[in-house]
């Protein structure tokens, strides 16, 4: 019943943006090159069985913010001019310019959104952060805590980034402005003596990272609010899920604004960023 009901949305999304490519605006010049390109990305952004994450997956709607940020362009998959800049993208890193989304192509997108954040780089080299002295960390006040679940703890200058963040959210997005909710925090610092008890305790071990060694531990990694499916968890990696935040306001924002203020995104989780700013030791609170 789902999978057919997908299928006949796949096709009127298919349908609008075939519609689209061959619409006037800044988006679409370059039809004549890079329209058929357009055709086939707007059938896959919805349809494209694949397994990026090991789990199968249709379409790439949800990575699409993050795709467009890279490309530098604001056009969306079914364009011409997202084509084109995929090509560009593609001919730079040693991919054959064929301006058609792949599997192939998000590898190589993949692993530079990784690559810049230390967490991870620290992690391929078999290092495991320390967490930050305790007196380093700074509380959140209530406002700014999910009602999902409490998280107390930042370090203090990744908070003083974030509080930044919100504020421009706030002034830069109606969405945000009009919903205390979206940006909360739902985690924040992680102890990992916590973390290792709750694995050992009661099998909650989040996939066994968060045991091992979470981001979160760091002080410097976030999880905000950016909305949810209906029926589905604030950090619900649902494919469906977490294509409902990519398509929010506040999301596309954090996309293409986060950098501003020293976060980077994780592409597998929306709500999920890391502070990477190098850490000022004369800080002062
Ligand atoms: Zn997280």
């Amino acid at each position: 019943m789902w999978r057919s009901l997908l299928a006949f949305l796949s096709v009127c999304f298919v349908l609008a943006f075939a519609g689209g490519a061959r619409a006037a605006g800044p988006c679409h010049t370059n039809t004549d090159v890079w329209g058929d390109e357009a055709l086939v990305n707007a059938g896959s952004a919805y349809g494209m069985e694949w397994a990026p994450f090991g789990a199968t997956e249709y379409g790439w709607m949800a990575y699409a913010p993050l795709i467009q940020q890279e490309l530098h362009t604001r056009c969306g998959p079914g364009t011409p001019i997202f084509a084109s800049q995929l090509a560009g993208f593609q001919q730079t890193h040693g991919l054959a310019p064929t301006g058609l989304f792949d599997a192939a192509t998000f590898q190589v997108l993949r692993g530079l959104w990784q690559e810049r954040r230390p967490f991870v780089m620290a992690r391929t080299r078999g290092e495991c952060p320390d967490p930050p002295p305790i007196n380093q960390l700074g509380y959140l006040v209530a406002s700014e805590e999910h009602a999902d679940r409490l998280t107390r703890l930042l370090r203090r200058d990744v908070l003083d980034a974030y509080r930044r963040l919100v504020a421009a959210a706030r002034a830069e997005v109606p969405e945000v402005a009009a919903d205390p909710e979206l940006l909360q925090i739902f985690s924040g610092f992680r102890d990992p003596e916590a973390d290792a008890a709750r694995c050992a305790q009661q099998g909650n071990c989040d996939g066994l990272r968060r045991a091992v060694c979470s981001p979160h531990r760091t002080g410097t990694a976030v999880d905000l609010y950016v909305g949810q499916a209906p029926g589905r968890g604030v950090d619900s990696t649902a494919a469906a899920s977490r294509e409902v935040m990519a398509r929010g306001a506040t999301y596309r924002w954090l996309v293409a604004n986060a950098g501003r203020f020293g976060f980077v995104p994780y592409v597998y989780e929306p709500w999920h960023w890391e502070y990477v700013r190098p850490w000022d030791p004369s800080f002062a609170p």
